[in-house]
């Protein structure tokens, strides 16, 4: 493994010079060739391949994470969106050939993805390499100059990503910035041309307000409450395993998790028992412990730690009931699975994002009142229905509004190289993943290209006539 990292301070770095650096190259870089692109997705490509180790060392390292995790959700991910973008980019960065009517006629149109120009990535901690390298597949592959800030929680990641990217790239075109909130401030007060952020909502705010000091395009991938509706009509014991599977990978600590179940209460104990036993069956399926789990991974701090512990206490005091789990150690940082019944809607594991391994399961008579409590609250980041019936999906998807919504499964969307992968408001802004991350590193520029000396135009130019009135009149009845 390599050697681990202090954060270094703002003062260490250069931010202005790497940025002017930047910049000039950004400029050069419009005019470089698709396979000047290409070239660097595959170098990017070889040097993950090349540390697949080094990675699972350091998300271990960092929070437990295990090897199959690691390389299901951080490095997998990343091989697969360079894949997909070096099937696509050249398709993608083509000039396209747009229609127009009558009053263009004899002209070209077309739409170029240009590169935007210096861009600057900030990057959470719960999914340390695929949510720092992600967004940088599409900023290289749109032909763009790059900063990456990556979480300063976890330490042994962000330095190893700095060590990876710092030593093969040169820092004009890819770098990596270590630090927390004084460096983050710091770029921020720079006038990059795109930001793309994944992080909490409150920090997403900061970094608009800080960008749109330069008019700043921004992309902000961020939080909240995602809901996980369980109807009576659904596979139980499916729904449970899913469900599981989507809270407790990453042990709770992913944007799309379930955030609350609400079940109708004619299925509730079923789902309540198919979930304990699904629990078992993952995470210690040969009567271990948590503590001895290799499956299972732990709270990324203390800070976190507390917190969630403090909701399990607080949610039990307003009369939750605990239904599995709710065993935690603070010297391991440890919460085991925890289910919480009748959670009170004054909790803050009800008012509150969770981002941790507690899932309160409420259950419901009328799928109406579930609707709009949803509608009530910001919209989600991902909302998930399970469900044999049409009527309740086609009733559930068409009254609510969420940046993905994912029917009789969990978390799955996120893997579709094909889908645009964001929020809505309070949930995020833009899109990311494939093309859609692709369109929000370029410039969609329009070029319209006209003969000399000719322009249909010219017949409605000044002195306005009335024959020319009349054209005017022509045109906007029929054109
Ligand atoms: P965070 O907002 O605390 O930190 C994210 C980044 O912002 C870090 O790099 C951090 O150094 C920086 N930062 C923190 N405070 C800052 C400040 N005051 N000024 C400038 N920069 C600052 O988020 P986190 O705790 O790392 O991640 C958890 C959050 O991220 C959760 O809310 C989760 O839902 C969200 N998230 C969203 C997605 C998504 O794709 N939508 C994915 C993962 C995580």
């Amino acid at each position: 493994m390599l050697a681990t990292n202090t954060a270094k301070t703002a003062s260490k770095y250069d931010f202005e010079n790497l940025f002017k650096a930047q910049k000039t190259k950004s400029i050069a870089l419009r005019k470089a060739p698709i396979s000047s692109r290409i070239e660097k997705l595959k170098k990017l490509k070889r040097i993950i391949e090349d540390h697949k180790e080094d990675i699972r060392t350091a998300v271990y390292q960092d929070f437990k994470k295990p090897a199959a995790e690691a390389d299901l959700s951080e490095t997998y991910i990343v091989i697969s969106e360079i894949n997909h973008a070096l099937k696509k980019l050249k398709s993608w960065a083509s000039p396209k050939s747009v229609a127009a009517n009558i009053t263009f006629f004899g002209t070209s149109s077309t739409v170029k993805a240009e590169p935007k120009g210096v861009c600057l990535i900030i990057a959470p901690w719960n999914y340390p390499v695929n949510l720092l390298l992600g967004p940088a597949v599409s900023a290289i592959a749109a032909g763009n100059t790059l900063i990456m800030k990556p979480s300063e929680i976890t330490l042994h990641t962000a330095a190893l990503m700095s060590k990876l990217i710092n030593e093969n790239f040169e820092s004009d075109e890819l770098h990596v910035v270590e630090g927390g909130v004084e460096e983050t401030t710091a770029l921020l007060s720079l006038p990059f041309d795109h930001i793309f952020f994944t992080g909490s909502t409150a920090v997403g705010k900061v970094v608009m307000k800080a960008a749109s000091e330069h008019l700043t395009s921004v992309t902000l991938e961020l939080g909240g409450k995602s809901p996980a509706i369980v109807d009576a009509t659904a596979h139980i014991k499916d729904a449970a395993e899913k469900i599981v599977w989507g809270k407790w990978v990453n042990n709770g600590q992913t944007c799309i998790a379930p955030d609350y179940v609400m079940v109708h209460e004619s299925v509730r104990n079923e789902l309540i028992e198919e979930m304990k036993k699904c629990i078992s069956q993952f995470f210690i399926p040969n009567g271990e412990t948590f503590n001895n789990s290799p499956f299972y991974s732990r709270v990324v701090s203390d800070k976190h730690f507390n917190r969630l512990a403090a909701m399990i206490e607080d949610a039990i005091d307003k009369g939750a009931t605990l239904a599995i789990g709710g065993q935690v150690d603070a010297s391991e940082r440890l919460i085991e699975p925890t289910v919480l019944e009748n959670v009170s809607e004054d909790s803050t594991l009800l008012l509150e994002e969770i981002f941790g391994p507690i899932l309160p399961v409420n259950s419901f008579k009328n799928l109406d009142t579930v609707i709009d409590k949803i509608n009530q609250n910001q919209k989600p980041l991902a909302l998930y229905i399970f469900s044999k019936s049409k009527e309740v999906i086609k009733k559930v998807e068409g009254s609510t509004s969420s940046g993905s919504t994912c029917i009789n499964d969990c978390v799955l969307q996120f893997m579709q190289p094909n889908l645009p992968f964001g929020g809505v408001n309070h949930s995020g802004i833009g899109k990311a993943h494939g093309h859609y991350g692709f369109l929000e590193f370029s410039n969609q520029k329009s070029i319209l290209k006209q003969r000399i000396g000719l322009t249909s135009a010219k017949s409605l130019y000044p002195p306005y006539t009335s024959t020319k009135q009349k054209m005017i009149d022509f045109m906007m009845k029929y054109v």
